[in-house]
């Protein structure tokens, strides 16, 4: 039997979009694929989809095209020009851009894909690489209703708690208070362990009690053994949080919205990154608590 379902095309197979993709094969869909790195590219084809060897081959014959690249440069740079997504795609076909990136970017995209007849949505997503694997994302999208109603199957494969929260941008906006939350909640929690751990008390006791009640968060149950093992491999990298918080910090000052905590944290995951921890997950925020606390981490 042929299949009926959309032909989706991928554009960056990184720490997220890598299972994400795969979480669509599953699902049944044919999947072509493009990014930077070959391995990424084998990995794909093991999975059961196709590498393309160029972001004009992956698209030109997709129905829905999903982008999973670092930043707002990222998404310029693969979506226009005579190499990229608007030039090579389909007319009429769906864009779903899934990166955390700023959402002025992501209205500039709509409206220019839209003079190509492809439709836009943003859809940055929660829930980290555990969220990916485990296709229990929380995804927040903005753009036109059918046009999510339409994505909606396809995302139903990715993720659990799927919402329409506006128009274009709209789901960008959403990302970054998510981010907004999340920095402020780790932070929160490392000064916790650091002070915990200064106090003799069992870490391990703690964070279970602390996860329980009202301090308890997804947070705490996804990163409790990061802080346990001092083990900082990504997951989310100090990078990406940092150009997250940059988004957040900018958007807020555009409407007028005062983010004093969020403005703290913002400049801790700064310094996090200008010491040479930017390629560590974000749950290394530990160590610059562990660092203004005396220790040599
Ligand atoms: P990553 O760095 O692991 O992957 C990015 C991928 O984009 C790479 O494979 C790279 O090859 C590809 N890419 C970059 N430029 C490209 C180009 N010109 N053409 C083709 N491919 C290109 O990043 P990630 O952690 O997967 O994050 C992707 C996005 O998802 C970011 O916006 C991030 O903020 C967001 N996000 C990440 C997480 C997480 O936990 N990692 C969680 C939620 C949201």
């Amino acid at each position: 039997m042929s299949n009926t379902l959309p032909k989706i095309a991928w554009i960056g197979l990184g720490i997220m979009g890598s299972p994400m993709s795969e979480n669509l094969i599953k699902a049944g869909y044919q999947v072509t694929g493009f990014t930077l790195e070959q391995d990424k590219l084998d990995r794909l084809a093991a999975a059961g989809g196709t590498a393309a060897a160029s972001i004009a081959e992956a698209v030109k014959d997709a129905d829905v095209v999903i982008t999973m690249v670092p930043a707002s440069p990222h998404v310029e740079a693969i979506s226009y020009g005579p190499d990229g997504i608007l030039e090579n795609a389909k007319s009429g076909a769906l864009l779903i851009d899934m990166s955390s990136i700023t959402p002025q970017t992501s209205v500039d995209l709509a409206k220019a894909a839209k003079d190509k007849g492809i439709r836009v949505l943003d859809a940055p997503v929660s829930g980290g690489e555990a969220g990916a694997i485990e296709a229990v994302l929380s995804i927040m999208v903005g753009g036109e209703q059918a046009d999510f109603d339409t994505a909606k199957p396809i995302l139903e494969a990715l993720g659990k708690t799927i919402v329409l929260c506006g128009p274009h941008g709209s789901g960008q906006t959403v990302k970054a208070a998510n981010q907004l939350i999340v920095a402020v909640n780790i932070q929160a929690c490392a000064e916790a362990v650091v002070f915990l751990e200064k106090s003799g008390v069992d870490l391990q006791a703690a964070l279970d009690v602390l996860n329980g009640g009202l301090a308890g968060s997804t947070v705490l149950t996804r990163k409790k053994d990061n802080f346990l093992n001092r083990d900082f491999k990504p997951g989310f990298r100090i990078d990406l949080h940092h150009k997250d918080m940059g988004i957040v910090t900018d958007a807020a000052r555009n409407v007028g919205a005062a983010l004093p905590v969020g403005a703290v944290v913002a400049q801790l995951v700064a310094s996090l990154r200008a010491q040479g921890d930017g390629g560590l997950d974000h749950s290394a925020l530990l160590r610059a608590v562990e660092r203004l606390s005396g220790a040599q981490v």
